[in-house]
């Protein structure tokens, strides 16, 4: 088994094309392309911005790859403010971050949902956009001890009707709600017992050799001072970076700590 490990920048509604563009810019002056050997790196823009940062990097013909925040099921229509996984592959999508914590508890997504967008991005299976699946607990969760069991059923619903070859490229983003955007980090310890639960559910659902393969993330608070203890972890393969993720420095250090 070696899993790549995956640093995916979550930038949430900052940066206007203008400051997207110079970000992106920044990134991609201080990546060298050789790290991918090792590493797979993605930025998550709003959607405005998505095209304004893939053409740059293409420009530069770096191997960062694009991803997007959030994406309707439904390939067209009355939908109105919605996106759809075809928009998202037009514009250089490779990734799509599904079901942040965010959008369950501000705009409502249900496990249904985040089911049902899983499902559309990964339908053509010649053009995948690799779901980036969140899932974590509340601290009230935490505190109750329940926290596996909750993290349990919310990747069993997400994956709900889905067998071993639709999961293959899928990423599950283990994120603590008490550590995102709070500066209260997961310490490693409590991190790794999450994503090696959440590989025992994988397992459980499509077998071993699946579960070897597909990447599970940490996120919440990681920035340069605590990635490289939390990458060192066995079942962490990789981070879903936030704050940090809205500085070239910080994100590419803790790129560099992936290597
Ligand atoms: C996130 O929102 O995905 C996240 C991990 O945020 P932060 O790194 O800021 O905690």
């Amino acid at each position: 088994m070696t899993r790549r490990k995956l640093i995916a920048g979550n930038w949430k509604m900052n940066n206007t094309v203008a400051e997207a563009v110079v970000l992106t810019q920044e990134i991609s002056n201080r990546f060298e392309n050789d790290w991918t050997d090792t590493v797979d790196v993605a930025i998550c823009p709003p959607y405005v911005d998505l095209k304004p940062a893939h053409t740059v990097l293409e420009f530069d013909k770096q191997k960062i790859a694009i991803g997007a925040q959030n994406v309707y099921w439904e390939a067209s229509g009355a939908y109105t403010g919605e996106i759809s996984v075809a928009m998202l592959r037009d514009v250089g999508c490779t990734y799509c971050i599904v079901g942040h914590s965010e959008r369950r508890t501000l705009f409502g997504e249900t496990n249904e949902d985040v089911n049902k967008k899983v499902k559309a991005l990964i339908e053509n299976k010649v053009q995948p956009i690799h779901p980036i699946v969140c899932v974590g607990e509340s601290l009230a969760v935490r505190d109750e001890g329940t926290y596996l069991d909750f993290v349990d059923k919310q990747v069993r619903a997400a994956f709900a009707g889905l067998d071993a070859t639709d999961a293959a490229g899928c990423v599950v983003a283990y994120e603590p709600i008490w550590a995102i955007g709070t500066g209260r980090t997961a310490t490693p310890e409590q991190a790794e017992e999450v994503c090696r639960a959440i590989r025992v559910t994988l397992g459980e659902l499509f077998g071993d050799e699946r579960a070897d393969d597909m990447r599970v993330l940490y996120g919440g608070s990681m920035n340069e001072g605590n990635a490289e203890l939390l990458l060192a972890q066995e079942d962490i393969d990789g981070g879903l970076i936030g704050g940090a993720a809205l500085k070239a420095e910080s994100f590419i250090a803790i790129v560099k700590a992936a290597l």
